[in-house]
Order: C-alpha cells, then sequence, then structure tokens
C-alpha cells in the first residue's frame, strides 16, 4: 500500500502516519523529520535548509524531490506512507511521474480536515520527544511524566508567528495541490478532530471503501 497523508501543519499527518505506519507494517516517510534530522546532524542538506525550516519557508522542490528520491529508493517494494509530500504541484507531478517510473502509483491520499483555529491551538500547544520522535499535545495527549523534561522539544516553527506563516504557506501552496492529486489518485476526505484512535479508524474505513485493508 503506497498512502499519502495531505492536510494543513496541525491536522495530524505526522501522529496519523505513525500510527498507520506501525499498524500496517508501512515504512513512514515524513520529509519534516528528514529535513530535522538532517538539521540535528549538521549535514550539507541540515545546513543549507535550518533557516527555511525555523521561518516556516518551504524547501526547494529539487532538494525535497531529491531527499525523497533517495528514501524511495532505500524502501525498494515496502508500503509507505508520506506525510508532508507532496507539498506543492511541482512536488505532486514529480511524485508521480517517478513513482511510474518505476511502475508505482500512489493508492490513495487521505485529506485530514480539520477547522483553522483548532490547527493553531494544537500546533501552538505540540511538543516532541526529541529522541523517539513521537509527538504529543500538552492537555489531549500529554507527555509520559517519567519523561525526562530535557527529551521535551517546542519545535521552533511552532511558535505563534512561525505558525501564523506556515499556515498562510499552506494556502498559497500546497492547498492547490488537492486538484492535481483529485485528478489522478484516489482521494478521501476525512475529519481530522477527536480522539486519535477514531481518526486513525475513520482512515482505515476509507481506505477499505475500495482497498482492501487486508492488501495494505
Ligand atoms: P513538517 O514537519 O511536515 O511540518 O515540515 C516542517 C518543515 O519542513 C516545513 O515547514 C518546511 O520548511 C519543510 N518541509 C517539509 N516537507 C516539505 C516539502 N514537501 N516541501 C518543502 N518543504 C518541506
Amino acid at each position: 500500500m503506497r498512502l499519502a497523508l495531505f492536510g494543513p501543519p496541525g491536522a495530524g499527518k505526522g501522529t496519523q502516519a505513525k500510527r498507520l505506519a506501525t499498524a500496517h507494517d508501512l515504512a513512514h516517510l515524513s520529509t519534516g523529520d528528514l529535513f530535522r534530522a538532517a538539521i540535528r546532524d549538521e549535514s550539507d542538506l541540515g545546513v543549507r535548509v535550518a533557516s527555511l525550516l525555523s521561518a516556516g519557508e518551504l524547501v526547494p522542490d529539487d532538494t525535497t524531490n531529491a531527499v525523497v528520491a533517495d528514501r524511495l529508493e532505500t524502501l525498494g517494494d515496502q508500503g509507505f506512507v508520506l506525510d508532508g509530500f507532496p507539498r506543492t504541484v511541482a512536488q505532486a507531478e514529480w511524485l508521480m511521474g517517478h513513482l511510474a517510473g518505476a511502475g508505482k502509483s500512489l493508492d490513495a491520499v487521505v485529506s485530514l480536515r480539520v477547522p483553522e483555529e483548532d490547527l493553531v491551538q494544537r500546533l501552538s500547544r505540540r511538543r516532541t520527544d526529541a529522541e523517539t520522535g513521537a509527538i504529543y499535545h500538552l492537555d489531549f495527549n500529554p507527555p509520559p511524566s517519567d519523561l525526562p523534561p530535557g527529551r521535551l522539544v517546542h519545535r521552533s516553527d511552532d511558535q505563534p508567528e512561525a505558525i501564523r506563516h506556515r499556515l498562510s504557506v499552506y494556502e498559497r501552496d500546497t492547498a492547490p495541490v488537492e486538484a492535481t492529486l483529485r485528478a489522478h489518485v484516489r482521494y478521501f476526505e476525512v475529519d481530522g478532530t477527536g480522539a486519535l484512535e477514531d481518526v486513525q479508524g475513520r482512515i482505515e474505513d476509507a481506505i477499505a471503501q475500495d482497498h482492501g485493508l487486508a492488501g495494505i
């Protein structure tokens, strides 16, 4: 199964991608996580993209596509769930061409729908475990009490100014990707509000409608 989760920052793509990957033995491919790892490693890529990430700007398409191509290469025939990619029409077109070149395609895109006021609230209260990448919300999905406080990170792009900017970048560059995806791939809209397990259940129900989950 080759799946992409689509939606604005804070819609729950990362959280749900991790859950789906674990439940269905898929690789979780998050471009944001790959960039943050490169920044932590201070690699050439990390040095190039660090200021873009903290400002909430998109990394150029060529750079992003190359990172995805590398990662897909290492996955071979394993199924995957994309999180945060594609984010521009050019990335979507590249992805479909790249997969087609290998005789593959995306099986489904799931768009997570969450009202804008909830997005800001979710992002500003989001915290990440720097070691495991686990994502928490201080009110609705609090970190375990025995987690060393130093490991809990408030992403620099989850500060109010960067959040506002990321949402406007989403409207400008990413929302238009929906039309491209709808034209080429099975596209499902799923309510992204409520309990994590309920959202996961809705995603699985949507995909199962015309692609037996057994095949995931
Ligand atoms: P995320 O973790 O998905 O919210 O991504 C964090 C940041 O990484 C974004 O605000 C961008 O700066 C960068 N990024 C992640 N995915 C992409 C992408 N597909 N295209 C361009 N930039 C990206």
